[in-house]
């Protein structure tokens, strides 16, 4: 017979949070305290948040002895294989940056994340002239209300098999579109009165929380400034794949290989908006951005 206190299990599991030194992996709807294998310092390999791991277990302890291969990474919050990030502005108080959402989904997309912009607080103004914009892109766009509770569920079944993160500048209402989704976590929102407790110096330890088939990471701090640091700046060869609307003209602009879609001769993404085909909005963010990183060269 089997001793039981030495029988050992082998699960695949997710990452859903680490801390000092442990990392708590769910498996078979169950959370292992594991620590890291020792071989895996040597090889200089750290698990993240997010990892799909194997573990080996005793009870309720394991050790995390593979980490499978990632489909991506963010070193600020440290978090790997995010599918979704959910971009959220607030219609009103304070009104959309969208250059800073230009921002995020060309971000997203060059991190292999597929972009969801929400519009919140749109009990509060008119989504409409928002929601044109985004309709012209392939990414999934509404408008939701943590306060009349609209759009909460088309939100909600975005997040069906994937891990999902919200980003936005303080104060746009993640905290509260995340507690409308996950009533039990009552994260705190950003009153006046707790403001100065939630500057984005505060360390965050990261933790996924299940959510029917999926993940949300809860992540209220993670701000366009962590996300928009300067070593993440997209080279400006890869910049109009970040912007997937441009994909089905550029292989029409007269000089293909060489055009930047700046102020090119024949540019067909150019042609693109000025038939209202690619909203004028997001090329003057391309734009910018281009003349963000013109001159930095690639290795
Ligand atoms: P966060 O910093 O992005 O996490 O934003 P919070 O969720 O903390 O919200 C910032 C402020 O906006 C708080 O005072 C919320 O009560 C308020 N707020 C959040 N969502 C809504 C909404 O849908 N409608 C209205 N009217 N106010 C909201
Ligand atoms: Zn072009």
């Amino acid at each position: 017979m089997t001793d039981p206190e030495i029988r050992m299990n082998r699960y695949t599991g997710k990452i859903i949070h680490a801390l000092s030194g442990f990392y708590y992996v769910e498996a078979a709807d169950v959370v292992f305290e594991c620590k890291a294998k020792g071989a895996f310092r040597s090889k200089n390999i750290s698990p993240l948040v997010g990892d799909t791991v194997e573990i080996e277990v005793n009870g309720d302890k394991g050790v995390v002895t593979a980490v499978h291969e990632r489909k991506n990474f963010l070193r600020r919050p440290p978090v790997a294989d995010i599918d979704r990030l959910f971009i959220v502005s607030s219609v009103e108080r304070p009104r959309p940056n969208l250059l800073l959402i230009d921002k995020l989904t060309a971000f997203a997309v060059y991190h292999s994340v597929e972009p969801v912009i929400l519009f919140s607080k749109c009990d509060l103004g008119d989504p409409a002239p928002y929601l044109a914009v985004y309709e012209k892109t392939p990414f999934p766009t509404l408008a939701v209300s943590a306060v009349t509770g609209e759009g909460v569920d088309r939100a909600a079944a975005l997040i069906e098999g994937c891990t999902c993160a919200f980003a936005g500048n303080s104060g746009v209402g993640k905290s509260s579109i995340i507690n409308a989704l996950l009533p039990g976590l009552e994260l705190a929102t950003n009153d006046i009165s707790d403001k100065l407790g939630r500057g984005k110096h505060t360390t965050r330890s990261v933790r996924l929380y299940r959510y029917g088939g999926g993940f949300i990471m809860d992540t209220p701090g993670f701000s366009s400034f962590d996300l928009l640091d300067d070593s993440e700046k997209i080279l400006k060869e890869d910049l109009p794949d970040c912007f997937p609307e441009f994909a089905p003209f550029i292989p029409q602009c007269r000089f293909t290989s060489s055009c930047a879609h700046m102020n090119d001769k024949g540019c067909a993404v150019k042609a693109a908006v000025e038939q209202g085909v690619v909203s004028p909005g997001r090329y003057e963010s391309y734009r910018q951005m281009y003349e963000d990183v013109k001159g930095i060269k690639a290795y």
